[in-house]
């Protein structure tokens, strides 16, 4: 079953999600709806605080990456940062570009409770280090400037206000 997506400002999608003490059969069900979820979204991550559930899981999915982690952490960033356009199914229709560390190293548990470690760059790096932050309360906007944040939320605003109001052009940026 696919699961509701929480939008901004819903509260939840600012609080810090627990850590998962083990894999359990609740854990691997929800990474399933999960799953669901974000194919029929059309995006590459989701955690699951967008879902309503504070608990520290994420699904990726990028071309041919898919990753479900539990308490994923960064445990090793380049110092290289790339500037890339992200949008989030939380914050649908407005997207903005964000700095992130070029490539990263994840570490976590698999659904069959097996740590693994990930090495990734580019999207795939990005898409590691957006859902990471779902998992903190951070959201992509937190990482920009305040006078361009403002703007980006006032667009959001406006597009919330009247649904039948398109954006202005086709979204070309990562949706995560
Ligand atoms: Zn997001």
């Amino acid at each position: 079953m696919a699961l509701e997506i929480r939008l901004y400002p819903d509260p939840v999608l600012r609080k810090r999600a627990e850590p998962i003490p083990e894999i359990t059969d609740e854990i691997r069900a929800l990474a399933d709806e999960m799953v669901e979820t974000l194919v029929k979204r059309v995006g590459y991550g989701l955690a699951a605080p967008q879902v309503g559930v504070l608990k520290r899981l994420i699904v990726v999915d990028v071309e041919d990456d898919f990753y479900v982690l539990a308490n994923p952490e960064i445990v090793a960033a380049s110092e290289e940062r790339v500037l890339g356009v992200e949008g989030c199914l939380s914050i649908p229709g407005v997207e903005a570009e964000v700095e992130r560390a070029r490539s990263v190293r994840v570490r976590g548990l698999s659904l069959s409770g097996e740590e693994v470690e990930v090495e990734a760059r580019d999207l795939l790096a990005r898409v590691f280090q957006h859902e990471i932050d779902h998992l903190n309360g951070v959201l992509f906007i937190d990482h920009l400037g305040r006078a361009k944040r403002l703007q980006l939320l006032k667009e959001y605003e406006r597009l919330r206000r009247s649904p039948q109001a398109q954006p202005q052009r086709e979204k070309e940026g990562a949706v995560i």
